[in-house]
């Protein structure tokens, strides 16, 4: 998924579906409550964090095997790890739009059953993904804006992990989506071809 989430209602919705990849993020059309442009607000941006992790049933992590892959790929990266949190069901991740800009670190949120489903190297190509739309989010957008996935922002992210993990583990990472929706994630073909 790409990230950012937005609205709970939108955010619950799409983290609940079958492998939207990176759905919450990507911005490409973002209306905010009133319809009107506004300025950065981290008070605002850190009751939307808790309200949305509440609703969500999302706990931090400190161990354990996302936080491990997430660790590894965060130093190729040269940041901070992330926040990572893990909430039920779900093979979906995503991160929070606006979070690095609240925090420093940023925010990642990972669905159990990816923990489950993904090998620790396909699971690095996936949160590889996210971290590139974490190090590419200006802040631009918050976690209350409503913000619809931008396709190229998705294969610029891939792009993104690629250039600094290598290809394949971003490439395993869309093969194993490809096999869990046997074949029929469109989103994913698509990329993988790009990715080629
Ligand atoms: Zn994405």
């Amino acid at each position: 998924m790409s990230a950012v989430s937005v609205l709970f209602t939108v955010a619950r919705r799409i983290l609940a579906g079958i492998i939207v990849l990176g759905t919450l993020l990507a911005p490409q059309e973002i209306v905010n409550a009133t319809g009107l442009s506004r300025q950065f607000n981290i008070q605002a941006q850190n009751a939307c964090e808790t309200e949305m992790l509440r609703e969500m049933g999302a706990r931090e992590v400190f161990s354990g095997k996302a936080y491990e892959v997430l660790t590894e790929v965060a130093q190729a990266y040269g940041r901070a790890i992330p926040h990572i949190y893990i909430f039920p069901g779900s093979l979906n991740m995503g991160y929070i739009a606006g979070s690095t800009a609240a925090d420093g670190r940023g925010k990642i949120v990972v669905g159990q059953q990816a923990i489950e489903l993904f090998d620790a190297f396909s699971l690095k190509g996936f949160l590889g993904h996210e971290m590139a739309h974490l190090v590419s989010d200006g802040a631009a957008q918050g976690c209350n804006d409503y913000i619809l996935r931008d396709p190229q922002m998705e294969v610029d992210a891939d792009a993104l992990a690629a250039r600094t993990l290598g290809r394949r583990p971003v490439q395993a990472f869309l093969e194993r989506v490809l096999a869990l929706t046997d074949g029929q994630n469109w989103d994913a073909k698509h990329r993988l071809e790009v990715l080629q």
